[in-house]
C-alpha cells in the first residue's frame, strides 16, 4: 500500500474501500497520504499524471491523456499589475476541465474494487469528467445535475453515455438525489469530487507539474477557485509534500477566490470561524464555484492557515470583467468560473497582499467552450 486513507482533522485511519466512511468522531471525508519512497526529484517517465502513481492509491492507470497541460505567461494583465503572471491552462484537458485530473484517479480505484456503476452530483465539468472516464472503464454514470447546468455540459455528459438525472431546484438538492439513490441501489457507488478522497488524490499531480514547468522560479502565489475546495487542497497537499522532500524551497500561499453570492469558506476565514456555516445561494456566472455547504470546509480552512494563505470574494461584475479581459488582452477563452481567481487577483493587488514583482500562478480550470 502506498500510502493511507485518513482523517485530515484528527488523523484516524480509515479504511481503504469503494465506499470510504467519513471520520466517525469529526463527520469530514478521508484524506489519502501517500507513504511512498518520496519524490524523487527526477521526471518520471511516462506521460500525463500517472507519471506520479506512487502518490495515488493502489490503481491500474486508467487515462485518456490528462495532465501535463501548458503553462503560459500573461503578456498584458501581469505587467498592468506589475506582478510576474503565470496561467495553466487546464482547459486543455481531455474533458475540458482540471476535474480530469481527480476522475481519472477515481474511477480507475473504483474499477480496482469492481464496481460496476457510479452515480455524481455535478454543475457540469465533473459530471462530464466521471461520465468520460467511467465510459472508458466500461462503468454505467450517472449524473444528477441542477436544473441551471450548461446544456453544452449535459450534451457531453450524454454524449459519453452517462446517464442524466435533472434535479430542481438549488444546487444542494442534486447531491441529496445522488446519494439517496446509492442509498436505493447497494450496486451504485457515490463517487462525488467534493468528499472522495481519491478525487482529491488525482489534483495532487497538478503542484507536482508546475514544480517541474516552473522550477528555477520564485513560485509565490497561487490563486484559486474555490467551490467544493478539491482543486485547493490537491495543490495544498501537493506542495506541502514537495517542500517535506527538499524539493521546493518554499510552499507558495494558497489564496482561495469564491464569488460573493456563495461564498461560506470566505465567510467563515473572515470571522475567524473553523468551520464554514451553509449559506443560501443566488445564482451567479461563476456556476462551478456553487457549493455552498463544502464537505471539506474544515480542512480547507486549515490548510489556508497553515499555508499563509488568505480568502477573498468577488462579485459577479469583476468575474465577467476578469472573463473578458482573459480573452481579448490574453487570447485566454475560459469559463467564467476559470474567471474567479483572475478577479481575486485584482482585489488582492488592491489589498497589497500581492505586491509589486511577485510572481503569481492562476490554473484556469475550464474551456470556455462548453459554457452557457
Ligand atoms: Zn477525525
Amino acid at each position: 500500500m502506498p500510502g493511507e486513507l485518513r482523517c485530515p482533522l484528527c488523523e484516524r485511519a480509515l479504511e481503504f474501500s469503494p465506499r470510504p466512511e467519513p471520520c466517525p468522531r469529526c463527520r469530514v471525508p478521508g484524506t489519502f497520504f501517500p507513504t511512498g519512497a518520496g519524490l524523487s526529484g527526477k521526471a518520471p517517465g511516462g506521460q500525463g499524471i500517472w507519471r506520479f502513481r506512487e502518490f495515488f492509491p493502489p490503481a491500474t492507470p486508467l487515462s485518456l491523456g490528462e495532465g501535463d497541460t501548458p503553462v503560459v505567461e500573461s503578456e498584458r494583465l501581469g505587467p498592468a499589475l506589475g506582478v510576474r503572471l503565470h496561467f495553466k491552462l487546464e482547459g486543455a484537458n481531455p474533458t475540458g476541465s482540471f476535474k480530469d485530473r481527480g476522475a481519472s484517479v477515481l474511477v480507475a480505484v473504483l474499477r480496482e474494487f469492481g464496481v460496476r456503476k457510479v452515480a455524481a452530483d455535478s454543475s457540469g465539468n465533473a459530471g462530464a469528467a466521471l461520465a468520460a472516464y467511467a465510459a472508458r472503464a466500461g462503468i454505467q454514470a450517472t449524473v444528477f445535475v441542477p436544473a441551471h447546468a450548461s446544456e453544452k455540459k449535459l450534451r457531453q455528459i450524454e454524449a459519453y453515455g452517462g446517464k442524466l438525472v435533472r434535479v430542481d431546484g438549488p444546487r444542494p438538492r442534486a447531491t441529496v438525489e445522488a446519494k439517496a439513490a446509492c442509498e436505493r441501489d447497494p450496486e451504485l457507488v457515490y463517487a462525488s469530487h467534493n468528499e472522495s478522497p481519491y478525487f482529491l488524490a488525482g489534483l495532487r499531480s497538478l503542484a507536482y507539474e508546475l514544480a517541474e514547468q516552473l522550477a528555477g522560479q520564485e513560485l509565490e502565489h497561487v490563486l484559486v477557485p474555490v467551490g467544493g475546495g478539491a482543486l485547493f487542497l490537491g495543490l495544498y497537499y501537493g506542495f506541502r509534500e514537495l517542500e517535506a522532500a527538499g524539493l521546493l524551497a518554499k510552499a507558495p500561499r494558497l489564496h482561495l477566490v469564491q464569488a460573493r453570492v456563495c461564498a461560506p469558506l470566505a465567510s467563515a476565514w473572515e470571522a475567524g470561524e473553523r468551520e464554514p456555516k451553509p449559506v443560501d445561494v443566488g445564482t451567479t456566472v461563476a456556476e462551478g464555484v456553487c457549493i455552498p455547504a463544502p464537505p471539506r470546509g474544515q480542512e480547507i480552512l486549515a490548510a489556508l492557515r497553515t499555508i499563509g494563505g488568505t480568502a477573498v470574494v468577488v462579485e459577479d461584475a469583476e468575474i465577467l470583467s476578469a472573463w473578458s479581459r482573459l480573452a481579448r488582452e490574453e487570447g485566454l477563452y475560459v469559463e467564467p468560473t476559470s474567471a474567479v481567481a483572475v478577479a481575486g487577483l485584482f482585489s488582492l493587488v488592491r489589498r497589497g497582499e500581492v505586491r509589486p514583482g511577485e510572481s503569481v500562478v492562476i490554473p484556469l480550470t475550464g474551456s470556455g467552450l462548453k459554457a452557457s
